[in-house]
This record gives structure tokens, sequence and C-alpha cells, in this order.
């Protein structure tokens, strides 16, 4: 007789795991499997964990380098050791890996290793086979089965990653030293991160971006800063381009770009290239076909608002579903799916998620863009504030970037946030905060922000979208 449970999750990325947690804190008998060999996910495993392990590293590295002199510090000769470097970051990722094992563990969550498919969709009674490492194959059944099973890299036809001369976001974090020179096809947020690493070690970077500007989904102005900033710092980017061929030999890649709109091509020279062009969903394997379950063009999940698909009592939640690929909005979907399988309203509120990219400085956008509030026709009003006018981010040494509030013309009500500067990433969940409660521009301005903090570029940003900023 198969173990049955209340709900198995596939999948135990940020939105599985935690899905099957809060399941189990609501009382239902939760499964939890997971095809990697350890829980986490891809976040945990070989994304936001060990790249934001290797930004803080390769952060530091440069600060010894270019910063502690202007602080008085003399540090001499200052060496890197890869090594260790790598080491720790992989320390980071098993921390949180056995962090995770724990709470599963603690909240009495059934941690099922193998590939899980649907082998049988059946209204109360769904069945799960999980296939383990050593090819034995365990049935399950549940009344309620939710897919979680993430992303993979979108492959670039004509560029075969090997994961060591050409790699993806995974090879990215395991290369063994730094390359001289590397090419990162894609300006996003893994080609901006992991660029940004590996140019602060030393290799001269260049990015190629089919489009005509970084960061596609960013506000404008926020996207011309950034570059900027960026290429101040070294890396080279050649915009309204797009590589159709890379050929890994013995003395590096040669790889053939070409403009966007067409064009001549010409042949460039890498050691190492990083495809960075997207994820795509991944649900091979899953059964899905065979379960009668809908999967749109593009291979993602058709989940209703309440994250059910299709077919009764089977569920989907995270990057299997599209929207914003992101570890937070996967979180919280996975909450808010276990709160509705235990018969409460769970809802994510999808205006209010913030975008963080971990340069340096950072970027975080949150709600609706400038060109899209144009695009809607929406008439509204800006705040803008510099952090060079902040008295805390001078005594940092980080004044680049600004902090821009837009807000309702009419009712105030704040419609987005967008920052470039230091801690970004941690200065935007106020406004996450405040649009969540509805604030207005005025709402945020009148809270006493503590100084000197770098936050007082929000207060700022909110008086000057009243036309009434204190400090500049
Ligand atoms: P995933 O994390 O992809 O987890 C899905 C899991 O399901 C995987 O572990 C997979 O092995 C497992 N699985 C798949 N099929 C099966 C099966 N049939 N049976 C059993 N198990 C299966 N997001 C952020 O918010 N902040 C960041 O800083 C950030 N940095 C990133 C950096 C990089 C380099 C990358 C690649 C991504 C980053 N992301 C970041 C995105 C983030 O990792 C994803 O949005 C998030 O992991 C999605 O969570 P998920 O639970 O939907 O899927
Ligand atoms: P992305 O969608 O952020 O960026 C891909 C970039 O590649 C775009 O600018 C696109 O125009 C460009 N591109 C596409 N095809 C191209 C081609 N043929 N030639 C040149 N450029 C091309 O994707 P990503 O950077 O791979 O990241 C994948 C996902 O992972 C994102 O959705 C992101 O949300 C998530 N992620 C998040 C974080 C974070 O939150 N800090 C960090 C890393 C990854």
């Amino acid at each position: 007789m198969a173990d049955t449970f209340d709900v198995i999750v596939i999948g135990g990325g940020p939105g599985g795991y935690v899905c099957a947690l809060r399941a189990a804190q609501l009382g239902l008998k939760a499964a939890c499997v997971e095809s990697r060999g350890a829980l986490g996910g891809t976040c945990t495993n070989v994304g936001c964990i060990p790249s934001k392990a290797l930004l803080q590293s390769s952060h530091l590295f440069d600060e010894a380098n270019h910063a502690f002199a202007d602080h008085g510090i003399k540090v001499g000769k200052v060496e890197m050791d890869l090594s260790t470097m790598l080491a720790r970051k992989d320390q980071v990722v098993d921390q949180n890996r056995q962090g995770i094992e724990f709470l599963l563990k603690k909240n009495k969550v059934t941690y099922i290793k193998g590939f899980g498919k649907v082998t049988k969709a059946k209204t109360g009674a769904h069945e799960v086979s999980v296939k383990d490492d050593k090819g034995k194959t365990t049935a399950y059944t549940a009344k309620y089965v939710v897919i979680a099973t993430g992303s993979e890299v979108t492959p670039l036809k004509g560029v075969e990653v090997d994961e060591k001369q050409i790699v993806s976001s995974t090879g990215a974090l395991t290369l063994d030293k730094v390359p001289k020179s590397m090419v990162v096809i894609g300006a996003g947020v893994i080609g901006l991160e992991m660029g940004s690493v590996w140019r602060r070690l030393g290799a001269d970077v260049t990015v190629v971006e089919f489009l005509d500007f970084i960061l596609p989904p960013m506000d404008g102005e926020v996207r011309k800063q950034m570059q900027r900033i960026l290429e101040k710092q070294g890396l080279k980017f050649k915009l309204g381009h797009k590589v159709t061929e890379a050929k890994a030999g013995k003395d590096g890649v040669s790889l053939k770009v070409e403009p966007a709109k067409g064009g001549a091509a010409e042949t460039i020279k890498a050691d190492v290239v990083l495809v960075a062009i997207g994820r795509r969903p991944y649900i091979d394997g899953l059964g899905l076909k065979e379960a009668g379950v809908k999967v749109s063009d593009r291979g993602f999940v058709e989940a209703d608002q309440h994250y059910q698909t299709n077919v009764e009592g089977i569920f989907a939640i995270g990057d299997v579903i599209g929207g914003q690929m992101l570890a937070h909005k996967a979180e919280d979907e996975g909450v808010a799916c276990a709160e509705i399988l235990a018969g409460q309203p769970g809802h994510v509120n999808y205006e209010a998620i913030a975008s963080v990219v971990y340069t340096w400085p950072e970027v975080a956008g949150i709600g609706k863009t400038e060109e899209q509030l144009k695009e809607e026709g929406v008439a509204y009003k800006t705040g803008k504030f510099p952090f060079t006018a902040n008295g805390r981010a001078r005594c940092n040494g980080d004044t680049n970037g600004f902090a821009k509030i837009l807000a309702d013309e009419k009712t105030d009500r704040v419609l987005g946030c967008h920052i470039v500067g230091a801690e970004a990433g941690d200065l935007i969940m106020e406004i996450a905060v405040g649009m969540e409660f509805g604030a207005s521009s005025e709402d945020i301005a009148r809270t006493c922000h503590a100084h000197p903090q770098l936050g007082e570029v929000i207060k700022e940003a909110a008086l000057a979208a009243d036309g009434r900023a204190l400090h500049i």
C-alpha cells in the first residue's frame, strides 16, 4: 500500500520546500520530493546563495584594492586566494542546505529523495512515483500535488555549454582560475552579477546584449545610470548585438557576433564565455502530458489565481509557472498555495514584488517603471534624490546613484520605486511594505527616518515628489 499524504510537492527549491513547510504548519501531512540530492533548489545550490557569496567576496577584494586607501588604511599588496573563496562559497551553500533539511524535519515534512513523476491523475488520490538514484521506484498518493520544479538555463543555438570554457551561470560559479578575458552573452541579472564578480577578480569582461540597453525590465533611467557606473568599473558593453556561434578550442573561445538588426559579423575571442540569456521552465519527465496538465507554448505550467492547474488537485508554483523568476516570488507562492490547500485565503500581491540586482552599487525596483506608467497613460509625479546628497553615503564612500519614487498625480499613492545605490535591495523594502499598505509618498515622507542612514534617500525622494526635498 502506497504511502499517502495530503500534499506532495515535487521540487525542493524556495517554492517547493516553503510550500511543504507551510502546509505542515497548517496541519497537512506533507512530503517534498527532490531529485538533486540536496534541498534548496536552484536558489540555494547554483543560484542566489553561491552567487551572492562570490559577489560579497569579490566586493571585499575590490574594496581592499580600491577603497581602503581613501579611508587611510594601508594593506600593502592585496592577494586573492580563489580556491579559499570558492570553498567558502561551497560552505555557505552547504549551511543553507542543511538548514532547510533541518526545517523540514522540525516541521515533520517527509523529504523524499528522487525524481518525481505524476503517474496517475485521480481526483482525491493522485499518484506520484519517485525514482531514487539507485533506480528504485516507489509510488505515493496524495490528495494534492504541487509542481514546483523550477527552471533551467535557456540554451543558445550555436553556443554549446561545456561548463568549462563555455559556461552557464552554474559553471561561472566554479571557475578554478580567473580568466584573462570573458564574454558574457546577455546583459540581464545573471550577466551583470557574474560579470561583476569576474571583472572584480581581474578578468577583462565584455557583455554582448541583443537589445540597445542593459537590464531590460528595469526603469529606463536606472538602466542608463547603471551602465555608466559599470563601464567605469571596467565592464565593456556591446549592445544591439547577438552571438550566432561560439567555438571552444585550445586557445580559447572564438565567437561570431553580429548586429541584432543585421549586418556584417565580426569574430571576437575570449578565454571563457558565459551564456546568460534567460531561464526556461523545467518540466522534463514529469508526466504532465499524460496527466492532462496544460502547458503553454513556452513550456510554463498554466495555473489559475489559486495556483490550480486545469486538473483538479494538481497545483503549480514558482519559476515553472512563469512571471518574475525570483526566489521570494516562488516562496510567497508556496505559502499562498499551502494556505489555499488548507482552506485559507492565500494570496500574493504581484504589484509589490521587488527585483534586486546585486551588483555594486545595487539596483532595485518595485511596482511600475516610468515607461510602464507612460504606456498606460497614468498621470504620475516623480520624486528623485541622489546618494551624493546623503551624509551616510558620504561617510561610507558610496555616493553613486539615486532613488526615485513614482506616485499617482492625484491620489499620491506610491506606484513604484527605483533605486541605484549602495544597499538598494534593503532600502527598497520600506517601499514594499508601504505599497502593501497602500501608502502615499506623503506617508513615506512623514515617517521619521533615523539619521545618518542611507534610508534618508528614500524619505527625501518622497519629499521631492511633493517638491519639498530638504537636503538638496
Ligand atoms: P527551483 O529553485 O529551480 O527548484 C526546483 C527544484 O525542483 C530543483 O531543485 C530541481 O532539482 C527539482 N526538480 C525538478 N524536477 C523534479 C522532479 N521531477 N522531481 C524531483 N525534483 C525535481 N532569485 C532571487 O530572488 N534572488 C537572487 O539573488 C537570485 N539569484 C540567482 C542567481 C542565479 C545564478 C540563478 C540561476 C538564479 C537566481 N535567482 C535569484 C532565481 C531563483 O534561483 C529562482 O527564481 C528560484 O530558485 C525559483 O524557485 P523554484 O522553487 O520555483 O525552483
Ligand atoms: P534575464 O532575462 O535577466 O536577461 C537575459 C538577457 O539576455 C536580456 O537582456 C536579453 O535581452 C538578453 N538576450 C537574450 N537573447 C540574447 C542573445 N541571443 N544575444 C544577446 N543577448 C540576448 O536572464 P538571466 O540574466 O539569464 O537570468 C535568468 C533569471 O534568473 C531572471 O529571470 C532573473 O529573474 C533570475 N535571477 C535573478 C537574480 C536576482 O534576483 N538578483 C539573479 C540572477 C538571476
